[in-house]
């Protein structure tokens, strides 16, 4: 494989435009209408090759470095306009990603006659159809539905000459590995293959071996290297101080436009709940959310309604926009390569951005893994002090007080009364005033924090109380096995496989009609496991446990995860390995539930107002964006995966500082 890694420094140097790369002058109109001055480094290093020669090619490529643009140019500009079938086929993993692509592809060729269409799960098939009918050159599609077009032998690959697989991995992480075989296997034997994957993981690498032959590769940085432009952070603080580690983060950068990753449902709505209680501008994005809800969600996101958005790992696939300055990782992704992903948002088109991680005092090895494996360089952050977060407040909310418009014709009826209501009092008194009407709540609620980061003294009593995020699973003495590959200095007893078991937490118990067998029915026809690889089953009134070979802990997640119940959705997850450490507290109760209780930030009587988990109910409404079992997923829906239509409701209206000018939008 011919490899040509690009360095950024070699490229600037090169000072080309798109003139020179060798695209039609309809295209070239275009690029100049949107705004495209010089191409990035990708499009530098793959348009004269893929214009020049009908060649494979293997782009080793993260959103944000200009990929779409990378493929796309070549892809309008080679394509036959009078051609009724495809010619062109992009693949990608979600709906948000295929209409993005859709657009851009549609303004690469306003000037040509080409016709584009976007097919995708959770539309109307129909349509889809009856656009394919009308004759179309290019086909952009998530593999679910594709899939379901060729089956019913409503869209004709005979005539592809151009297959672009976009984020390969993330479409191998979700499952599509066997759709995109019959995908690949349904075109011509001489179609040329663009894939675009952010990382190489072997899988990736097979489709390259088998669909491909003799691919040119561009990189932008090293194999599974992230963004040069993104730095990375961690801080290190107790568990029961993540959620009070977070709202620090958030209150030094008030200007903040963010993403928060959360590895559950559950997680993701506990801590969008908490900040938008706590009156932050903060919405979640998770499975558990409709199509049509998601989509509102990511607009006003988009739009900058809404400042900082808590997102799972699957609802945020696909969600490619600029100008994000933060990724926080409330709890490290469980597969290393996410990271990649959750980081990548950030710093995208030459931008610089953070990607901030929160770990316990137990997950230092869990940064050290990822330095090694994604080669990038972790800082050790050390939260900032309560004063110093009170005086950026201070300073966001002197400036934003100094940009008010006044609204003079207006406000002049008013003046009497203002100039009485507040009669002998001096300038002075009445700043004060104003001041402290908005600036109270930071005084209340940092006034007694102490210092959060794990070395530091342990007294912020202004911040506890928010133990309803205890419930991390890898605080309590469990590892993470991806975490864990290739680390040797590990004691034989945290491996947590002596006796070589996983115990899970399952969120229906004997309430939904479940006894041990229909349990173990359940495993066992998802996951093709035969009842020696499972063990003990616990069914409790509202959830259940059971334990199963270590070695199929995946396997399990992923297939039960989502799966059925007599009509139920059922969610798992681990709670630990045995030998590894205890049930996590608030599960095994039984009563109060995960998170339950009434939860006071005690900063004083103006601070924040506390949240009042919704307790035992959080516990059943799902949690891991699990799939469901690939025999109950229709081929349509799979792209979707996740937008059940349960929707945990859309929240209250955010926008920047619903409660706080603090946070008012720029
Ligand atoms: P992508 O990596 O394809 O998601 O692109 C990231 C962002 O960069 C998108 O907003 C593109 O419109 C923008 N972009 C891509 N190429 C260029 C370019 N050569 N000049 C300016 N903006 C670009």
């Amino acid at each position: 494989m011919l490899f040509l890694s690009v360095s950024l420094q070699s490229i600037l140097s090169k000072n080309m435009t798109f003139k020179e790369l060798g695209l039609k002058s309809e295209v070239l109109k275009s690029l100049t209408e949107m705004g495209f001055e010089a191409p990035t480094p990708i499009q530098l290093e793959a348009i004269p090759n893929l214009l020049a020669s009908d060649s494979d090619l293997v782009g080793l490529a993260q959103t944000g470095t200009g990929k779409t643009a990378a493929f796309g140019l070549p892809l309008v500009n080679k394509v036959d306009g009078k051609s009724r079938t495809p010619q062109g086929l992009v693949v990608c993993p979600t709906r948000e990603l295929c209409l993005q692509i859709t657009k851009d592809l549609e303004n690469y060729s306003k000037y040509l006659d080409l016709s584009v269409v976007a097919v995708y799960g959770g539309a109307d098939i129909r349509r889809q159809i009856t656009q394919i009918n009308k004759g179309v050159s290019i086909v952009v599609a998530t593999p679910g539905r594709l899939v379901d077009l060729i089956k019913r032998k409503s869209i004709s690959l005979a005539d592809v000459k151009y297959v672009v697989l976009d984020e390969a991995d993330e479409m191998l992480n979700m499952g599509f590995k066997e759709d995109l075989d019959m995908i690949l296997e349904s075109t011509p034997e001489h179609r040329n293959v663009w894939l675009f994957s952010a990382t190489m993981p072997k899988e990736v690498e097979r489709i390259a071996k088998t669909y491909m032959s003799n691919p040119f590769e561009v990189s932008i940085g090293h194999k599974n290297q992230s963004n040069e432009n993104i730095e990375h952070i961690y801080y290190s603080v107790k568990e029961r101080d993540r959620y009070a580690a977070l709202k620090r983060v958030i209150d030094f950068n008030p200007e903040i436009y963010g993403l928060i990753f959360c590895r559950t449902r559950m997680e993701t709505a506990s801590v969008a709940d908490k900040l938008g209680k706590e009156g932050y501008s903060a919405e979640p994005l998770h499975g558990d959310l409709s199509q049509v809800q998601r989509d509102r969600v990511m607009d006003r996101f988009r739009k900058k309604e809404i400042q900082i958005l808590v997102a799972t790992d699957v609802a945020a696939r696909g969600l490619d926009i600029d100008n994000i300055t933060h990724v926080l990782n409330y709890n490290l992704p469980d597969d290393i390569e996410n990271y990649t992903h959750r980081s990548g948002r950030t710093a995208r088109a030459g931008k610089k951005g953070q990607s901030i991680v929160l770990i316990n005092t137990r997950e230092n090895y869990k940064i050290r893994t990822i330095e090694k494996q994604i080669r990038v360089t972790f800082t050790a952050g050390v939260l900032p002090k309560p004063e110093d977060i009170c005086a950026i407040q201070l300073t966001k909310l002197i400036d934003s007080v100094i940009q008010t418009e006044v609204k003079e014709a207006d406000i002049e009826k008013f003046m009497p009364q203002i100039m009485a209501g507040f009669g002998e009092m001096t300038k002075e008194e009445i700043v004060k005033r104003f001041v402290s009407a908005e600036f109270n709540r930071f005084i209340d609620y940092y006034s007694n924090a102490g210092d959060l980061n794990s070395s530091g003294r342990d007294s912020d009593r202004g911040e506890r109380g928010d133990r309803g995020d205890r419930g991390d699973r890898n605080d309590r003495g469990r590892r993470d096995r991806s975490y864990d590959e290739g680390r040797e200095d590990r004691p034989r007893r945290d491996r947590g496989s002596e006796e070589g078991k996983t115990r899970f937490f399952v969120s229906v118990g004997q309430r939904d009609g479940l006894n041990p067998g229909g349990l173990l029915r359940l495993i066992c026809d998802s996951t093709g496991l035969k009842s020696g690889n499972i063990g003990k089953i616990d069914i409790m009134p509202a959830f259940s446990f059971f334990e199963a070979d270590q070695a199929e802990t995946d396997n399990i997640l992923r297939k039960v995860n989502g799966s059925e119940y007599e009509g139920t959705t059922v969610n798992i997850e681990i709670t630990k390995n045995k030998g590894g450490g205890s049930d996590r507290g608030g599960r095994s109760g039984g009563g109060g539930g995960f998170g339950g209780g009434n939860r006071r930030a005690s900063g004083g009587s103006g601070g924040f107002r506390g949240s009042n988990d919704r307790g035992g109910d959080r516990d059943r409404s799902g949690d891991r964006e699990g799939f469901r079992p690939r025999s109950e997923r229709s081929g349509s829906d799979r792209g979707e995966r996740g937008s059940s239509e349960r929707g945990s409701g859309e929240r209250r209206s955010g926008g920047f500082g619903r409660s706080s000018s603090s946070f008012r939008g720029k």
